[in-house]
């Protein structure tokens, strides 16, 4: 494994290019079927725009990310706060809804990318290539499986191993209501649209946000925070925040830093339905500050 850093500033530098292993290549032929259903929202151009199809993906679009960042994210990858096994079960099965694979496969994978930022054995550093991180990755068969090494706690409750394994049933249970509630447009705009937006955005945190934005910590890695992904992640962006104390499920580590997931969770806290939510504390705040 090779570790370049800029001894100057003791941090990793993007020009520090990393090659890729010879067996992280994309797939073509099953990308093919991806890069298809990124068409699927155009079609709505024959076949009619309706309002209520507009409203339904935007409120899938916001619904759907909350699941993938205070569930897949915060939750599963980062135990940044407790929830009674019915909840978890919730966060889980609404996480799989959004079509980024089963719950304990993102979880596994983002925990090795905090563990190995930037490195050779990170999954998706921006070093091997802007688009690999972003979306290429994804597409290669070597991370296909689920890394049950890296989430054996989670792992161990066999629901989630079930909603792991059968994670086509939330999307295509979505789909098939958003067709029956809002039609053709319902399912192109509704459904696919608002997946496709949701995909990219979520792609944007271990793409743009290690490339794109300032450094208030001196973390070993290129994290960068970044109000323009916070706002469309519902607070993702402060991601150098982030791997400066990932076990701290508010990424807005200051009151102007726009972090709605953590809003939600307290006002979830609130509701007795989430627990023992985890900050950073304060001297860890301010610690090592650029
Ligand atoms: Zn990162
Ligand atoms: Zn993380």
């Amino acid at each position: 494994m090779t570790v370049l850093t800029n001894a100057a500033q003791g941090r990793l530098l993007l020009s520090d290019k990393l090659p890729r292993a010879p067996d992280e290549k994309v797939n073509k032929k099953t990308s093919i079927p991806f890069a298809l259903l990124h068409l699927l929202p155009f079609l709505a151009f024959f076949t009619g725009i309706t309002w209520k199809a507009i409203v339904l993906g935007v409120v899938l679009y916001w619904g759907r990310m909350f699941f993938i960042t205070a569930g897949y994210h915060r939750y599963f990858a980062h135990k940044s706060y407790k929830l009674n096994r019915f909840w978890q079960f919730v966060m889980a099965f609404g996480g799989t809804t959004a079509a980024q694979k089963g719950p304990l496969w993102w979880a596994a994978h983002h925990r090795n990318h905090h563990q190995f930022s930037d490195t050779s054995a990170d999954v998706h550093s921006p070093r091997k290539g802007f688009w690999w991180s972003h979306v290429g990755w994804i597409l290669c068969d070597k991370y296909n499986e689920t890394k049950f090494e890296k989430i054996s706690d989670f792992a161990a409750y066999p629901e989630l191993r079930f909603i792991n394994k059968h994670e086509w049933i939330g999307p295509w249970s979505l789909g098939l209501f958003c067709f029956l509630f809002a039609g053709v447009p319902g399912l192109l705009i509704g459904f696919f649209g608002s997946t496709v937006l949701l995909w990219h955005s979520t792609f944007m945190v271990n793409s743009l946000a290690h490339v794109w934005g300032r450094r208030r910590y001196n973390t070993p890695d290129t994290s960068k925070n970044n109000l323009f992904i916070a706002i469309f992640t519902m607070g993702e962006g402060w991601h150098n925040n982030h791997h400066h104390f990932a076990a701290s499920a508010r990424q807005g580590f200051f009151w102007w830093e726009w972090d709605p997931t953590f809003y939600i969770l307290k006002l979830a806290q609130k509701l007795g339905i989430v627990k023992k939510i985890r900050q950073v504390p304060k001297y860890k705040r301010d610690k090592a500050m650029l």
